[in-house]
């Protein structure tokens, strides 16, 4: 079946002599893997298409129950040249991607289209980079894919009097439910709107924000951040 979508160049390897082998986020089917063929000949029409970060519109066959589509044709949309051209910039968008491609599963991730490009065009632009927007970006993703944590009520007894918050327990947690919850943190109210703050807020806003304490240190300690 020939198919259309946008897409975003998460990985591109070399594959044989002459082509590339990348793994896409497609608008229309989330993460999906294509062979270019040819497409590192200096005139193949595919060349353009493989460039890491990049976004294109692509035309593929796709067949269910095959791991490898094929790339038809397509055209570039944006190339983002300007992440490569800083190594700071490289590495942050390394770090996001390689995540997600961990994260997701195959045809995976199509709700989280608009956010992983927003934030490869935020960083490619920018000239400050904040090195919490890879937490942010993760913690956002958590929320889109339905994994996010709990923060109105206690996650064990339901109590709305909950002021611990604990990655292990999935969300905030009442004094007597505490025990040994050895990762719990405590968090005010203030903390809750921060982080809820976080998940509306674009990339300009949260850039500019001063991040609280505790607040940092609950994004730094997302467990998912190592991967499944
Ligand atoms: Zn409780």
């Amino acid at each position: 079946m020939l198919e259309k979508s946008k897409g975003l160049v998460l990985q591109s390897l070399e594959f044989m002599e002459s082509s590339y082998i990348c793994t896409i986020l497609t608008e229309r089917r989330g993460l999906i893997k294509v062979i270019a063929k040819g497409a590192r000949r200096p005139k193949s029409p595919l060349r353009n298409l493989c460039n890491m970060f990049g976004t294109i519109n692509i035309v593929y066959y796709f067949k269910r129950d095959r791991e490898l589509q094929i790339l038809k044709e397509g055209n570039l949309v944006r190339r983002r040249d300007g992440i490569a051209s800083s190594y700071d910039k490289y590495l942050l968008c390394s770090e996001i991607v390689s995540f997600v491609l961990q994260f997701l599963p195959y045809e995976g991730g199509k709700e989280i289209f608009y956010l992983v490009e927003s934030v490869l065009d935020f960083i490619e632009t920018s000239f400050e980079i904040n090195p919490l927007i890879f937490n942010v970006f993760v913690f956002k993703v958590l929320k889109k894919e339905g994994t996010f944590p709990e923060l109105d009520k206690c996650v064990i007894c339901g109590n709305k009097e909950a002021q611990f918050f604990s990655w292990s327990k999935g969300g905030v947690i009442c004094k007597a439910c505490l025990k040994n919850k050895l990762d719990a943190i405590k968090i005010t109210q203030g903390v809750k709107k921060e982080l809820l703050y976080l998940l509306e807020a674009n990339w300009d806003d949260i850039t500019r924000l001063k991040i609280g304490k505790i607040t940092e240190s609950i994004l730094k300690s997302i467990p998912y951040l190592k991967g499944k």
